[in-house]
């Protein structure tokens, strides 16, 4: 395909004409699709439950000493657990909180507490507006939990290397600066993975703000779907070296490996915040749910386990990628209408469209039966002041489904720009 800002403005009028053809087509099929969110579809989840439904023959739900995991207790986690996610998050056993089924809910947790009872200093709120760097285009749940506490959402720009570290080490000379999001490894949405320069940027920066908080979501810490997958250097090592430990802690969950709301969540972060939070976690609950920690052991024993099952995991994913990028590759490549970067894992792929056309595209998509995530909701407040971004989930619909939604969404992403470039 011929670069649309190559035609003359007869060409695109014919090529519009067969764009607007080809969409009305793919809208009379009726179609009824959901791209909108980064689910595990029914058969991936149909192979996780085959492994865990052998954990639940002859468990035992006992610790080596004889503590029992049905009761109450042990509010940080089941030793077995920190030890899994001490080896995935590359830290000690030491470092390590087990919690709940949800990371999300740990970081609501953790912010919440910061604005009410501090970070070992006064309590956020009562030291003025609280204000959080929000990389974009970045996870929408993490901008509405900033949004929802009250913060003042200040906005970066992802690289391909990550946060703009540059407008980062800017913005934390303010000391009501307390803190920053960071997907780190294949980034929700862009599915980039922070290079080691910008690792040790952030381990190295010293907040003007004591009490600042490096909010490292590693959501995606096992999720590699290509090759070897990213390298990731390790955040918190790096800030030791530099006594910035006490700024980082550290999320992950199964909610991706296992089961989504019934998976295992865990943080890691210093002594001194560790032992700020379990204070906390006292007061919230009498433990955790520890049978399911021992479940998920049961199901990984080690690292070596869980990064054999995300190579199955990978089998189902890798299908589904390969599809959209092919389809984005035929349709939209060598068009500078369109830009993308190819993800070695993770759950998304980022369509970069003309500035002002994401909503439109969306819209066009939706007419034709295809759900997206809003555009706009990658950005603080929903606001993606080019409107040209849009995430794409392909994880949940079948294949067959996927390849009808690559196709309507190449063709709608055909049919704006050609009425941008029209209008002009
Ligand atoms: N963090 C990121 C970056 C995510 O993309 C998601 C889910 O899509 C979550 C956290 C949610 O994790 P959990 O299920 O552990 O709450």
């Amino acid at each position: 395909m011929k670069d649309y800002a190559l035609l003359s403005a007869n060409e695109l009028k014919q090529e519009f004409a067969v764009v607007k053809e080809e969409y009305e087509q793919l809208k009379n099929l009726g179609l009824k699709l959901d791209m909108s969110r980064g689910k595990p579809a029914p058969e991936q989840l149909d192979a996780i439950y085959e492994f865990y439904k052998e954990t639940e023959k002859d468990i035992v739900f006992k610790a080596e000493n004889g503590t029992d995991y049905r009761n109450y207790g042990i509010f940080d986690g089941i030793d077995e657990a920190k030890e899994l996610f001490a080896e995935m998050f590359e830290v000690n056993k030491e470092n390590v909180i087990v919690g709940g089924n949800s990371s999300l809910n740990m970081m609501f947790d953790i912010l919440a507490q910061a604005m009410i009872k501090g970070m070992g200093g006064e309590p956020w709120c009562k030291q003025g507006k609280v204000k959080f760097i929000c990389p974009a285009p970045g996870y929408d749940r993490h901008f509405a939990v900033s949004q929802y506490l009250g913060f003042e959402l200040l906005q970066v720009d992802m690289t391909e290397n990550g946060p703009d570290m540059e407008a980062v080490y800017e913005l934390v000379k303010d000391p009501l600066v307390k803190g920053m999001w960071c997907v780190p490894k294949y980034s929700n949405p862009l599915g980039i993975t922070c290079s080691d320069e910008t690792v040790k940027k952030i381990a190295q920066m010293k907040p003007a703000a004591k009490d600042f908080l490096v909010m490292w979501d590693n959501a995606y810490i096992v999720h590699d779907v290509y090759g070897e997958g990213d390298k990731l250097l390790n955040l918190y090592k790096e800030a030791e070296k530099y006594g910035n430990e006490d700024n980082i802690l550290i999320f992950t969950s199964t909610s991706k490996i296992s089961f989504p709301g019934a998976g295992v969540a865990a943080m890691a972060g210093s002594k001194k915040n560790l032992d700020l939070i379990s204070e906390r976690i006292k007061f919230q609950t009498i433990g955790p749910d520890k049978m399911n920690q021992l479940r998920h052991i049961k199901m990984f024993k080690n690292m070596d386990e869980v990064k054999q099952y995300m190579k199955v995991h990978a089998e189902f994913i890798r299908p589904k990628f390969d599809v959209v990028l092919k389809e984005m590759d035929e349709k939209l490549g060598g068009n500078s209408i369109a830009s993308w970067h190819k993800p070695n894992g993770g759950y998304f792929i980022y369509l970069k469209v003309m500035d002002g056309c994401a909503k439109r595209v969306a819209e066009l998509c939706k007419e034709a039966g295809m759900v997206l995530t809003n555009a706009g909701a990658t950005h603080p407040y929903g606001i993606d002041k080019t409107d040209s971004g849009l995430r794409i989930a392909p994880t949940y619909p079948s294949l067959e489904e996927i390849k009808k939604a690559s196709a309507l969404l190449c063709t709608a992403v055909k049919y704006v720009s050609c009425e941008k470039l029209l209008s002009k």
